[in-house]
């Protein structure tokens, strides 16, 4: 291109009108863009979050202690302890997740013969320190008291997809 055509386009500000334009025709076009955290995404019945441990309608908890979801998980994520309760039953002492490590590929929940640890679809929540993100059992079954109702919602749409 000759200096002169370049001097011309510079001059006329040929690059910065082109520029305009595009900024222009994005401007009035459709917003695909979402307003967070005052809007939200809308989220799938598998959407795979915070972690939760079940418990059955009458406040048993799910959890037999198989250590299926221990072994299965590829990030060594998951801790779990068993001890035999009075009545002969297996249960977990301690069912630790250190979330930190986690990589939510949801094989727990997939592994599960009793639907007992389950992905949420909690996916605010946050730590400030590292042990923050070490969830404890008591804390799984927290989570899954809190969001019972959209776990079990959840995991009815699954079995129907299925
Ligand atoms: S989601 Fe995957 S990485 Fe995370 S605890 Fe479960 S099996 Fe382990
Ligand atoms: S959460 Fe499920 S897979 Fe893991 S130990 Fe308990 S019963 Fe077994």
């Amino acid at each position: 291109m000759s200096k002169l055509v370049k001097f011309f386009k510079s001059f006329l500000l040929l690059e910065l009108l082109k520029g305009m334009s595009v900024t222009g025709r994005y401007f009035f076009a459709r917003h695909i863009t979402v307003e967070y955290p005052e809007e939200k995404t809308p989220q799938g019945f598998r959407f795979r979050g915070l972690h939760a441990q079940r418990r059955y309608a009458n406040g048993e908890e799910r959890c037999i202690a198989c250590k299926l979801c221990e072994a299965v998980c590829p990030a060594l994520a998951i801790k779990i302890e068993v001890a035999e309760r009075e009545d002969g039953s297996r249960r977990t002492s301690l069912y630790d997740i250190d979330l930190t490590k986690c990589i939510f590929c949801g094989f727990c929940e997939e592994s599960c013969p009793v639907d007992a640890i389950v992905e949420t679809r909690v996916f605010e929540y946050h730590g400030e320190n590292r042990g923050d993100l070490y969830y404890t059992k008591s804390m799984l079954l927290a989570n899954g008291d809190k969001h019972e109702a959209q776990i079990a919602r959840d995991r009815l749409a699954d079995a129907q997809y299925r």
